[in-house]
């Protein structure tokens, strides 16, 4: 068993070195502070790239000054705390559970016990529903993480998305709860009124809410044509995210359903000369590592998504 268990880790890092190679990452970054706070038109203060940061870089990694769990209120002896008290509050009154409310980040998977925490620097990157980096809770460091998820120009603002679950509503509905939850109205491309980019926003993600509820119904279809067509709608969805640059973690969550597909329909087949094949394990393989690969860049090498999909990637190879 410990000689099994060394094996697969000796694979994992074997199959990680692969993926950093793949996305020329450095094993370490140097620690620099890659951003600077400036005045953000419409938005009052935010965080803009200091120098250029290529995708897949950390841009922060930081401990949390308090966390709760199971209620709405901090404790009167962490709400006082000159850096708590320092954030923005945009709702009135200003009470301690509304400034919380506006600046915590999960920690963890959701559920009724979720620590909630505060992080003093990452609240104050602005959102974007199209955003260019995304922010992790990392349980094995302990640390929030933030990662470039696309390249960032020095100057150019960056933006996380406070509500990635949010993404297949309409505009309306997205500026809604944000004007609800932060009181700012977002000026990103795909709310951004009267321009081409939010008509094509709005008519892609109306598509893919109609897509994403076919995709849902069909998950145990019997049929061979239905099964290829839930497969084809699995990837037209994903190629949409990408053309809408929603990368994290919506498109890792549809390489997933695409790699449950294939898991399921692997199986030996015998071509024409005699020899035995397992068809759709080269394919399952070839999403798993893509999936690697976003899970790196937008999550971190020391994350818990990119030790869930070592394992997946090591499990197919031994099918
Ligand atoms: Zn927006």
């Amino acid at each position: 068993m410990a000689a099994q268990n060394g094996n697969n880790q000796a694979q994992d890092r074997e199959e990680l070195q692969s993926a950093l190679h793949r996305l020329g990452l450095p094993p370490t970054y140097p620690q620099v502070i890659l951003y600077r706070q400036s005045q953000c038109p419409g938005k009052g203060l935010g965080l803009k790239a200091a120098r250029n940061i290529p995708r897949g870089t950390p841009i922060l990694a930081e401990a949390e000054l308090f966390w709760i769990a199971g209620t709405p209120d901090p404790p009167p002896v962490q709400a006082s705390k000159p850096e708590f008290q320092a954030l923005s509050c945009p709702v009135v009154p200003h009470t301690a559970r509304a400034r919380f409310a506006a600046n915590n980040f999960e920690m963890g998977k959701s559920g009724r016990r979720m620590k909630r925490g505060i992080f003093v620097t990452a609240s104050r990157f602005n959102h974007s529903c199209v955003p260019n980096a995304h922010f992790t809770w990392n349980a094995a460091s302990k640390l929030l993480t933030i990662h470039a998820i696309v390249d960032i120009t020095q100057g150019q603002e960056i933006f996380l998305n406070y509500h990635p679950k949010d993404y297949l509503k309409p505009a309306i509905e997205r500026q809604q709860e944000l004007r609800t939850s932060y009181s700012f109205v977002c000026g990103c491309p795909a709310c951004q009124p009267n321009t081409d980019s939010k008509r094509a926003s709005e008519a892609r993600r109306q598509w893919m809410a109609g897509l994403n509820s076919i995709i849902g119904l069909n998950q145990n279809t019997h049929t061979q044509g239905q099964r290829e067509q839930l497969l084809a709608n699995i990837q037209f969805f994903g190629r949409q995210l990408q053309e809408e640059r929603l990368f994290y973690p919506q498109l890792a969550d549809v390489y997933g359903k695409e790699i449950s597909w294939y898991r399921r329909e692997i199986q030996l087949v015998i071509n024409g000369a005699g020899r035995t094949r397992l068809l759709y394990k080269e394919e399952a393989l070839k999403v798993a590592t893509a999936k690697l690969d976003l899970d790196v860049v937008c999550s971190g090498h020391d994350s818990s998504e990119v030790r869930d999909t070592l394992r997946t990637i090591r499990e197919l190879r031994q099918v």
